[in-house]
């Protein structure tokens, strides 16, 4: 036990990714040789070429590329809202749309809270289009809430938040979707610099308590290389995988530590050659 007021040992915020898939039971992502278009006026366009990857259960992968390489796309086929024109998506060895959806949670880079709903009761939204009674679906967001250090803002409209808090509320109510998979489309791009490092580093510990499967795209390297056990990185439109980087975990926090290390940097390094 560490003495109180001791910094916590980094291992018990972020387990190895072998404890994670261990005790998990959660379902791994899986694409094979998948290609996807889409028709504009001047034809058609392919958004991934031939794409094939595979998210280990508990893992946390990562996808960096240049804006427009299709990685909202490779997110929307992971979660059933879209179709492959080749190829095939499994989540948990499952392939029809509706069985993928069934099993993963979208979030986006805007936290689409409802203005006129507070904190609490964005964050309760999911258990209660689930058919869960208002009060018993408050009760449970409230909980998770109060795990995130939310509970004194539980009562604020999304416009009395900062842009980080609406983030939380809004991963809170992704987590009370209670899917396995979590599907991250550059969660915090739109927040400034310090409150994304902030976002990190509380993201890290939120999953190193509620494991999930989580496929996260960003453009942002070192949110990439901090946050995942592997980072893909996938060429121009039309995206394909380029290299993967193994990231050596577990990550030290405070993500400072993390980002300055030797390893960490010539890791960024490469990832930077590999995009350019
Ligand atoms: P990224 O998330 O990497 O920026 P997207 O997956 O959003 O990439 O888009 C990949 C390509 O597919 C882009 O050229 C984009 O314009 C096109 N695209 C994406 N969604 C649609 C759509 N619904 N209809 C037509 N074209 C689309």
């Amino acid at each position: 036990m560490p003495a109180k007021g001791a910094p916590v040992p980094t291992e018990t915020l972020e387990p190895t990714l072998e404890r994670r898939r261990s005790q998990s039971g959660l379902p791994s992502i899986d694409l094979a040789n998948v290609s996807v278009g889409y028709d504009h006026r001047r034809g058609r366009i392919e958004a991934l070429s031939g794409i094939s990857l595979s998210v280990h259960p508990g893992e946390v992968l990562g996808v960096v590329g240049p804006s427009g390489c299709g990685k909202s796309t490779l997110l929307e086929l992971v979660c059933g809202l879209q179709t492959p024109d080749a190829g095939d998506v499994e989540v948990g060895g499952q392939g029809s749309p509706a069985e993928r959806l069934a099993r993963c949670a979208l979030m986006f880079q805007r936290d689409l809270l409802f203005p006129w709903r507070t904190a609490l009761d964005n964050a309760a939204l999911p258990l209660e289009l689930a058919g869960r009674r208002r009060g018993r679906a408050r009760a449970e967001a409230r909980k998770l809430l109060r795990r995130f250090d939310l509970a004194e803002f539980e009562a604020l409209l999304p416009d009395q938040l900062s842009g980080g808090m609406r983030q939380r509320v809004a991963f809170v109510r992704t987590l009370l979707a209670h899917k396995p998979v979590l599907a991250l489309d550059e969660p915090f791009a739109s927040l400034d610099a310090i409150t994304r490092a902030q976002m990190q580093e509380w993201l890290v510990g939120a999953l190193a308590t509620q494991p999930r499967t989580v496929l996260l795209v960003t453009h942002d390297i070192e949110e990439a290389l901090f946050l995942c056990d592997r980072v893909l990185v996938v060429s121009p439109r039309p995206g394909s995988v380029r290299a993967e980087l193994q990231v050596p975990t577990p990550r030290l926090l405070p993500r400072a530590d993390t980002v300055t290390s030797t390893d960490f940097s010539a890791l960024r390094a490469r990832a930077i050659e590999l995009l350019a």
